[in-house]
């Protein structure tokens, strides 16, 4: 059924729904996306709302299909991830990501930068000697780059993956972990991994101010972050109100559309100029 191609639709409809047959043509274009140089990369500032200045950039995967248009990563990176072409798109966003990186340090901005690492590219073998070899083409410093990883991730392969990160720290990358609260972790892992910094999943920040425990939780992460010397950033920044509330807190690091939502990498270099505010 892999190849079902028009003769053996009718077939195969039976058994075959019509969602995995979208998955199955999406799939078969994803895969010549990168060489039909479809990908792209929108960056969303990660903000020190304190002092209103962007720390940092983290870049987020788009893909400009020829018929639906502009898809975002929900839509193709589960696909990605199944089929393994994760890998390949995951090597181009990193070396895509350093290349701007380098060209704004160029342009004379002391920008950092994020990039989401999914499981699947921790584990290929060569990952350190791939993003090593990135770094040392694109000229972009190791110390500015950070890499975002997922809670199950740690709990999936937990010896394996910290060995992983720390030979990749030893180049001077720094790792996050992304929507925390979301996965299943244990908190003792926070102990066991290398890691720098903390990004407090959005959901929780929905309900904040209003829902009393949305403010629990998201205080409460706050200051575990703070006490376990981490950074932490607020995700889904939408409202001053939210913003308030996090500074109440001691959470300055904020992202969210309250300060500018993902965009290319022109329109990104003209709120580097600047600062930006609620
Ligand atoms: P994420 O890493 O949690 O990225 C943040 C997502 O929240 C982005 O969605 C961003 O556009 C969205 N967002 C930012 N601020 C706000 C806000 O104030 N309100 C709301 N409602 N949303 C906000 P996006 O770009 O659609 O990315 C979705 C997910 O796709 C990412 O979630 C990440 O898990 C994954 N992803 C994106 N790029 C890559 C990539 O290069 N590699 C891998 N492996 N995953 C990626
Ligand atoms: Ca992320
Ligand atoms: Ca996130
Ligand atoms: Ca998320």
């Amino acid at each position: 059924a892999k190849d079902a191609g028009k003769n053996t639709y009718q077939f195969f409809s039976e058994q075959m729904n019509i969602h995995s047959l979208q998955q199955l043509a999406l799939e078969s274009s994803l895969r010549s996306s990168i060489e039909r140089e479809e990908l792209l990369l929108h960056y969303q500032p990660i903000v020190d709302a304190k002092v209103g200045r962007i720390t940092a950039l983290e870049a987020l995967l788009r893909w400009q299909h020829p018929d639906m248009g502009l898809v975002g990563p929900m839509q193709f990176i589960p696909i990605a991830e199944e089929s393994g072409l994760i890998v390949p798109i995951g090597h181009w966003v990193l070396q895509t990501a350093c290349q701007q990186g380098q060209a704004w340090h160029q342009a004379g901005y002391d920008i950092a930068l994020t990039v989401n690492l999914s499981p699947r590219q921790l584990i290929e073998p060569d990952i350190v000697a791939s993003i090593e070899d990135i770094l040392s083409k694109t000229g972009f410093p190791a110390e500015y780059l950070t890499l975002e990883i997922t809670e199950d991730l740690m709990m999936s392969n937990p010896e394996e993956t910290v060995e992983r990160i720390e030979d990749l720290r030893q180049l001077g990358i720094k790792f996050a972990v992304d929507d925390f609260g979301t996965g299943y972790s244990s908190l003792s892992y926070l102990k066991k991994f290398p890691i720098d910094t903390l990004k407090v999943d959005r959901s929780f920040l929905q309900g904040v101010p209003d829902d009393s425990d949305d403010s629990a939780i998201t205080s409460a992460i706050v200051a575990m972050g703070k006490n376990l010397r981490l950074n932490v950033i607020a995700e889904g920044v939408e409202t001053s109100e939210q913003c308030d509330f996090l500074l109440k807190q001691g959470c300055r690091l904020m992202q969210g559309y309250a300060f500018a939502k993902p965009q290319p990498a022109e329109e990104v270099s003209s709120l580097l100029d600047g600062t930006v505010g609620t």
